[in-house]
């Protein structure tokens, strides 16, 4: 036994690595994707790029090329990290404040327009039940006008929970941590 010999061939799942041209690497000599392997470095998962397409196909278990991954992510990473400089960084943080500040503020007016349709439906009620009942035809009026506030408040309601549902949809779900990673 090698003792000090680092494990060959672990079995490490992709989703433990962190290569970063997993699914876009092509083959230089057959045009093919490559897949990506790990083995363990260090005790970490570095990546390997292979194309074995053809010997996976055709029950071979040859690898048409393989080339380690580890030099080949730092070049690239490098090139991320350039391409993604500190200005388009804080543009791209920029924008999300300013599109939560707005979205907050909608919500802000939201809450304004329920909190006054509400108010008035109240006053509506209130009116109503306040009339004498033999009088039919203010009476009849009265209860015409609370409805039609009741309405107004539900369809605000209403408008309410699908601009939220969209707002979730369209929220945006990155952080400055998950640009890096
Ligand atoms: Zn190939």
């Amino acid at each position: 036994m090698h003792k000090h010999e680092e494990p060959k061939g672990v079995k490490v799942s992709p989703r433990e690595g962190n290569a970063l041209l997993q699914g876009i690497v092509i083959c230089g000599h057959c045009g093919q994707f490559m897949t990506v392997h790990y083995h363990l470095y260090r005790g970490k998962p570095s990546p390997d790029y292979m194309c074995q397409r053809e010997g996976i196909q055709h029950g071979k278990s040859f690898a048409c090329q393989a080339i380690v991954g580890k030099h080949i992510d730092k070049a690239i990473g490098e090139l991320i990290v350039e391409l993604m400089s500190p200005v388009t960084l804080e543009l791209s943080i920029a924008v999300q404040k300013e599109r939560e500040q707005r979205w907050q503020e909608s919500d802000q007016s939201w809450q304004q327009q329920l909190e006054r349709a509400r108010y008035e439906t109240e006053l509506a009620k209130r009116r109503y039940l306040k009339v004498d009942p033999d009088n039919r035809l203010v009476s009849c009026t009265l209860e015409a006008d609370w409805n039609e506030k009741l309405e107004v408040l539900n369809k605000l309601h209403e408008e309410h929970e699908n601009y939220k549902t969209q707002k979730i949809s369209k929220s945006p779900n990155y952080s400055k941590k998950k640009l890096w990673n």
